[in-house]
């Protein structure tokens, strides 16, 4: 190409400079005081896409809006109350149902807090819930996990025709709703308990928000309740995108047909008292049923079920609609027309505020845009196309990202090096991450360039400060469509909460620009912290003639993952794979070894490329030599660029064929963790010998494959 490798401009440490000098604290927080001063649910932010659009295109990038027409819900009405019998004089059909409790279903308007008291306000409610009108007894089911189902079943705790009442926590909360619907539970009442807010509680004597760091009492969490590991994305496209004219499918395997609704832990108390000496104590019940965090306002944790005396009203009503939702696209052309790198973060928020979830990312997002546009004013091309994205509606199930990854999936699918997302930027000191092991090496080495807010000791980077855990891909946010369908290496990242953060009031009206300014990140130093390293493993990936993948990463990967699949066979003492469980993996083992040796040797002859054409000793009437270098590194990068795609199966997981990667896809019953090697986990655990079989060698297939695609001419 033109000019390449280093005459488009600007040389490689000045783009860098400007990428770090940019992003600045006091913009960020102009920036997130925009998107946090009003409602911005999804298909109901037009101006806040023209906003973003008008803001990149001053910046110096060219945007466009993307629409698409999805099948979402916006609440109507809900009621939730704990009705007890009154007994008739004379027999049961003059029993009378009394109000014991009407629950609020409101948070409270704080005079501190301007977003809490908006007029339209979004109500709390539940995205995909089904409507319904359910009164029946109910039973405390703990986290809902399937584990939790499987405890209380076999304790035969009656299930059937009884509301579930859950806690919040641990696995994505529309499979709770899943599990207990498949189990014949009529409703779910999902609640957020004190005791998963880690020290910082009322309990612990810590004041409530605004006033102190402990969870504010009505507080509610939002939420999707859409089968997200099942597939995301509009419930009635899946695999295509969702047009205006396009064909609909049915829903019923996406999202819950049994309505569900959110409350505070305010709402969820009557009703967890009144479960007080019914059935089994939760904390002598399991392992994992640990009880909460009520207990000091008198909650005994009893599982149930309610007694006859008592009874729930449960109604959601919810208004379906297909309506337009508005993605911003920005492009910086680069000067290889094939190589390209995206970078996205959802705009869309249940919430007025949303200022950790998700403008903080929002608001770093646009301050490495700006940088991005400086370099670009400066004369810098740079050498591969970047592409931003504000996504619209991942709320409700990454619905923006996924309609235009399936929208685009063929030039994504040849084009696309990597997809970094930022969701929440910061909602505490602690950096973490999460990445295909391709990219695992270039995020390191950005947090190596990065100081960290906390200088406690003075000029330590983010690296030094980072507890340099990786987890692996799952799901909840907009990387599942790059990386899981269109097999798109992705990285997730952003500050978390640490032990004694105060509490992070997660799809509640207490996500405010208020709640960051007072507790979240005061100085806004995090937001441009995160802009930072997100701009700077952006311009490595974009900028270095060969690309900054680390295929070795990706077989060590492989072998842990191939370690952790025999471990769990090995467990599970009632089910094995013929004799010797381990020779089913010789096979896939072999795979691996020489996925090894291909990947350390491609990573080796891509670095010595490199070290040759930066060393430029080649004379110019050597010319021929000169271009055999610049095609050995275009093959090298093709090699890299499609690396991860050779690690998809066309016909999907069992039973989830929209996720076509066989090595990370959302656990099944989690959603939010990671699984390995999906495919074979899942047949190990339904004691599936057929499946896992098949599974290890779908498996070995494609690792078999990517061996032959790094070492073929
Ligand atoms: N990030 C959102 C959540 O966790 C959306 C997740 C999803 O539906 O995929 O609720
Ligand atoms: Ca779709
Ligand atoms: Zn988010
Ligand atoms: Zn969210």
């Amino acid at each position: 190409p033109d000019g390449w490798p280093n005459n488009r401009g600007l040389d490689y440490d000045s783009l860098v400079a400007i990428l770090k000098e940019t992003p600045d604290s006091e913009k960020a927080r102009e920036w997130s005081r925009y998107y946090t001063s009003g409602p911005h649910l999804a298909g109901k932010n037009l101006s806040q896409a023209i906003w973003t659009k008008e803001r990149w295109e001053e910046f110096g990038v060219a945007s466009t809006i993307v629409d698409y027409d999805v099948y979402i819900n916006y609440p109507k009405g809900h009621r939730l109350a704990l009705l007890e019998k009154e007994k008739g004089e004379k027999d049961a059909a003059e029993d009378q149902w009394k109000i014991k409790y009407e629950a609020s279903l409101e948070e409270d308007v704080l005079k501190e807090d301007a977003t809490s008291g908006l007029k339209d306000r979004v109500p709390t409610f539940h995205g995909y819930s089904a409507s319904g009108n359910v009164t029946a007894g109910y039973v405390f089911v703990n986290y809902g996990t399937y584990q939790d189902f499987e405890d209380l079943q076999a304790a035969n705790v009656p299930l059937e025709g009884k509301i579930a009442l859950v806690k919040y926590g641990g696995v994505f909360r529309g499979l709770k709703v899943k599990r207990a619907q498949e189990l014949g539970m009529v409703g779910a009442i999902i609640y957020t308990d004190p005791g998963d807010d880690g020290e910082v509680t009322e309990e612990n004597g810590y004041d409530t928000y605004p006033n102190g760091p402990a969870r504010q009492p009505s507080s509610v969490q939002r939420g999707s309740c859409q089968f997200l590991s099942f597939a995301p994305g509009d419930p009635t496209t899946p695999g295509y995108p969702s047009k205006p004219g396009a064909p609909r499918q049915d829903t019923s395997h996406a999202i819950p047909s049994i309505p569900s609704i959110p409350i505070s832990y305010q709402d969820a108390l009557p009703l967890l008292k009144a479960l007080n000496g019914h059935g089994p104590k939760a904390s002598s019940f399991s392992k994992s049923w640990h009880g909460g965090g009520l207990g000091y306002k008198g909650v005994d944790y009893n599982i149930g079920p309610s007694p006859d005396s008592l009874s729930l009203n449960l109604i959601n009503e919810q208004d379906y609609v297909t309506t337009p939702l508005w993605n911003v696209i920005g492009i910086i052309n680069g000067t290889i027309p094939d190589e390209i790198v995206v970078l996205g973060n959802h705009r869309d928020a249940w919430i007025a505020g949303g200022a950790g979830d998700p403008n903080s990312g929002s608001a770093a997002f646009n301050e490495l845009i700006r940088g991005f546009g400086i370099a670009t004013r400066a004369g810098w091309r740079p050498l591969r196309t970047i592409v931003f994205a504000s996504w619209d509606g991942e709320e409700y199930g990454l619905v923006g990202s996924t309609e235009w990854v399936e929208e685009y999936l063929p030039w994504l699918s040849a084009s696309t090096v990597a997809y970094l997302n930022v969701d929440v930027g910061t909602r505490g000191p602690d950096f973490k991450l999460t990445a295909a092991p391709l990219l695992e090496q270039v995020v390191i080495d950005a947090l190596e360039l990065v100081q960290s807010p906390n200088q406690t000791v003075p000029g330590q980077t983010v690296g030094d400060t980072w507890d340099k855990k990786i987890a692996t891909m799952g799901s909840g946010s907009d990387y599942t469509a790059f990386q899981d369908f269109a097999g798109i290496p992705s990285i997730d990242m952003g500050f978390r909460a640490s032990g004694n953060s105060p509490v992070y009031h997660y799809h509640s009206n207490y996500d405010s620009f208020t709640w960051m300014e007072r507790y979240g990140d005061p100085d806004f130093l995090y937001h441009e912290t995160i802009a930072k390293i997100w701009a700077l493993v952006a311009a490595k990936l974009v900028e270095t003639p060969v690309l900054q993948l680390s295929a070795t990463r990706y077989a060590e990967g492989l072998r842990r993952y191939v370690e952790s699949v025999k471990t769990k066979l090995d467990s599970e003492s009632s089910f094995d794979l013929g004799d010797g469980n381990n020779e089913i993996f010789d096979a896939l083992d072999t795979a691996v070894d020489r996925f090894h040796f291909a990947a350390t040797l491609h990573d080796g002859t891509a670095a010595a490329l490199l070290q040759q054409l930066y060393d430029n000793d080649i004379p110019w009437w050597k010319f021929w030599e000169k271009i055999q270098l610049y095609y050995a590194i275009r093959r090298i990068n093709t090699k890299y660029k499609l690396l991860e795609r050779k690690f998809l199966y066309a016909e999907g997981l069992d039973g989830r064929p929209w996720f076509k990667h066989v090595v990370f896809a959302p656990g099944k019953w989690t959603g939010y963790a990671g699984a390995t090697f999906p495919g074979i986990v899942e047949a190990i655990e339904e004691k599936d010998a057929v499946a896992a079989l098949k599974w290890i060698g779908i498996a070995t297939g494609v690792v078999e494959g990517a061996v032959e695609w790094l070492e073929e001419d």
